[in-house]
């Protein structure tokens, strides 16, 4: 199984929630009301964690694919 990355470019999210609401173990709503990707790091203007299940893939593919502003992306490492 290939590592992805998860990127969220937090800077940009618009606080619907839809990332949270499918995808939970990975996703939450911080205390201001944004996205937090749960575990990862900030580098530069981005948000970026480490997975390597396909399990893990799926549920974070399926969290970018609802987010209506495309600011997460899965990316193969
Ligand atoms: S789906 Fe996108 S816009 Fe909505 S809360 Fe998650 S990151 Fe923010």
């Amino acid at each position: 199984m290939a590592k992805h990355l998860i990127v969220h470019l937090k800077d940009q999210c618009i606080s619907c929630g839809a990332c949270a609401a499918i995808s939970p173990d990975f996703w939450e709503m911080d205390e201001e009301g944004m996205a937090n990707l749960k575990g990862s790091k900030k580098v530069g203007e981005q948000w970026e964690l480490d997975i390597d299940s396909e399990e893990a893939r799926a549920t974070n593919q399926e969290a970018a694919d609802v987010c209506p502003v495309n600011i997460i992306k899965v990316v193969k490492k």
